[in-house]
Formats: C-alpha cells, sequence, structure tokens
C-alpha cells in the first residue's frame, strides 16, 4: 500500500457517515448507466439544485439511451436551455447514437469504452463504472482533491497533472470492492456539505477530522496547494568571467529589482559572438589576451529566464572603476548568484586557471 495512512482509515469512517447524511437526488432514487452518465455531465458546470429540475425533465423526456439518440437535436438542446455549455448536450446525444451504432444499444461497461465517448473523460467515466456498475473506479475531480489534499497534508500542487494521477492511484488502492460507488458519492457529498472549497471547512461535523492531518495542523485551508504556472519571459545574456593576474572582476548589481544588491560577473544584454564580445570588452577599457572557454546554458527565475552565453577570458586593462578584482579568497566573501554558478564552477574545477 502506498496510500498515506489517512487515506487507509477513510472508507470504514466515510461510508458510516455517507449511510447517515446521503443527499436525496433523483439521479440515486433509480440507478442506470444512463441516469448516472446524464447526470454527470449536467453536474460539470451546474449546481446540484439547479441541475435537479433539468435532469428530471431530460429524463421524461428521453428515459432510455435509444430516445435520446432518435431525438431531434433542437428538442435536447431546448431541454438544456439554461444549463450553457451546449456542447455538452449536443455530445451527450453523440455519445448516445455511438452507443446504439457500436454497442447495439448496451451502455459499455468498461473504462476504454465509456471514455471513448464524446464527452466523457476519467472523472466521468469513473463515475458511472464505479456507481452504476459497481466497478471500482475512482473520480477523481477538485472535490476530491481537495479533500484528498486536506486528509494528507499534501504539500504537492493539485493543478499539475500529475497530482491527478497521484490521488487517484491513492484512491484506487483504498476504495471498497463491495462499495466503489458509494465511496465516490461520499466524497462527492462530502466535498459539498463539509470539507467545502470556500470558507472554512466544518470540520466538526467530519467523520474523518480524527485523522486528517491538515486538521491536526489547524492548516484546513492551506490545502490544496495551487501553484499557477508562470509563463516566464526569455532574456539572452552574454556574462564573462574575466581573468587578471590570478584575479577576476565583479560588479554589484543594483539595490533594487532582481538579485538586489549581489555581486555578479560582468555582463551584457543579447547574445554576443567572440567579435562582438571582443568589441564589448575594448568600449570597457579591456584588452582580450587569451579566449579560454564558451560555454552556454539556462537559469530560471520564477519570472525570467536567462539565456546566458559565457565566456572565460584572459584580459588585460582595469576595465570600469565601479569593478571589483578579486583574488579567491576574497571571491568567498562576496557570494555570486547561482545564474552565474557554471561560470563560477569553471575556476573551481580547474578549466580557468587564475
Ligand atoms: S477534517 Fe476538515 S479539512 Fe479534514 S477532511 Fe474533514 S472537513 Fe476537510
Amino acid at each position: 500500500m502506498t496510500a498515506p495512512a489517512p487515506l487507509q482509515q477513510l472508507p470504514a469512517a466515510l461510508l458510516g457517515w455517507y449511510d447517515e447524511n446521503r443527499r436525496d437526488l433523483p439521479w440515486r432514487r433509480q440507478v442506470s448507466p444512463y441516469r448516472t452518465w446524464v447526470s454527470e455531465i449536467m453536474l460539470q458546470q451546474t449546481r446540484v439544485a439547479a441541475a435537479e429540475p433539468y435532469f428530471l425533465r431530460f429524463m421524461a423526456a428521453f428515459p432510455t439511451v435509444d430516445a435520446l439518440a432518435a431525438a431531434d437535436t433542437e428538442q435536447v438542446l431546448r431541454l438544456w436551455q439554461g444549463l450553457g455549455y451546449y456542447s455538452r448536450a449536443r455530445n451527450l446525444q453523440k455519445a448516445a447514437r455511438e452507443i446504439m451504432d457500436r454497442h447495439g444499444g448496451v451502455f459499455p461497461d468498461t473504462y476504454e469504452a465509456i471514455a471513448a465517448l464524446p464527452g466523457i473523460g476519467d472523472y466521468t467515466a469513473g463515475a458511472i463504472l464505479s456507481i452504476a456498475f459497481q466497478k471500482p473506479y475512482p473520480a477523481v475531480d477538485g472535490n476530491v482533491l481537495r479533500i484528498l489534499s486536506r486528509l494528507t497534508a499534501w504539500e504537492g500542487n493539485v493543478l499539475d497533472g500529475a497530482a491527478r494521477a497521484k490521488m487517484r492511484s491513492w484512491l484506487s488502492e483504498v476504495l471498497p470492492p463491495h462499495r466503489p460507488g458509494d465511496m465516490n458519492q461520499a466524497l462527492m457529498d462530502l466535498g459539498a456539505a463539509v470539507c467545502l472549497s470556500h470558507g472554512r471547512p466544518l470540520c466538526e461535523s467530519c467523520p474523518a477530522a480524527s485523522f486528517c492531518a491538515a486538521h491536526a495542523q489547524g492548516r484546513e485551508q492551506d490545502f490544496p496547494v495551487r501553484v499557477k504556472k508562470t509563463t516566464r519571459k526569455t532574456e539572452t545574456l552574454t556574462a564573462f568571467l574575466l581573468l587578471r593576474n590570478g584575479e577576476i572582476a565583479l560588479r554589484q548589481r543594483p539595490d533594487r529589482g532582481l538579485l538586489a544588491s549581489l555581486w555578479e560577473v560582468p555582463h551584457t544584454a543579447g547574445e554576443l559572438d567572440e567579435q562582438q564580445a571582443a568589441e564589448w570588452l575594448l568600449q570597457n577599457d579591456l584588452i582580450p589576451h587569451r579566449w579560454v572557454k564558451k560555454i552556454h546554458w539556462k537559469h530560471l527565475f520564477t519570472h525570467i529566464a536567462w539565456q546566458i552565453t559565457g565566456y572565460i577570458v584572459e584580459i588585460q586593462g582595469d576595465g570600469d572603476s565601479h569593478w571589483l578584482w578579486c583574488s579567491p579568497e576574497e571571491r568567498a566573501a562576496h557570494p555570486v548568484p547561482s545564474a552565474f554558478s557554471p561560470l563560477i564552477k569553471e575556476i573551481d574545477n580547474g578549466t580557468a586557471l587564475l
């Protein structure tokens, strides 16, 4: 078992709670793959209370897959009016027609066949398989990610695709084989009524409170961790490890902004070839004496990526009067940010001999 301990305790606690607190919903009063499927599609973008009357009207008009497949599309869309996201209704009918054509009108009961139908993703396939067929498939949506993150005080980013795969695998391990559908529905109900997404979760009413890691730490609202991917701007620059009589040149960054006040090797914007780099050195009163090495690397900050070309070059001249010429011992007192480490390492590993 790789699922964390709180998840292994979850089924017993949650199913007992579900037996007493389950919501009475129209699609639960009579269960079939068709009814579970339609309800889950409606609930994708819609609150339960808003979906209920739509579900009842839809079922009255199209009680079976073949009724939906044979229906006039305009009528399907009319019954969907007000729910929005009409592609859901169109896909429902497309999938109903596929079930008629490819599965002889019988709702398929394997993950592969269900997930291949239009408009059905991993969550919906798991919900149908577990609720209508009693097969042990997890149904992991935002609610489940939130609950499992809190139960395990999971510091990983739930917006990362790998998070969903991890939670799915944990939940698969602990789904009780005799009640997988009830377990998935119990998680849905817990997320809707107790382990809330907005505001404070109602831990005092939660059947998992005694083993919930976030609750034990008083950090319920720190989870789930959501870190949005940032788009980084790429900047190119050319940096110089200037060698002169056993010393290298460092300069201090401005006292505001990125890497404020830290020491760095001299550099300039853009990717310079050797001739352009020589011109830049001459503009700074330096004469290149020997080109030792050229290297390339990339350094990532949160919002910026530096694409760096680095030259190690022996020079003559003093350069900018603000630069500091440092011996190896003096350099230790002026730490250089890791963005320039590949150049500095060349001294430490002996490539650039001072
Ligand atoms: S104890 Fe609180 S935070 Fe933990 S699962 Fe229950 S409601 Fe959510």
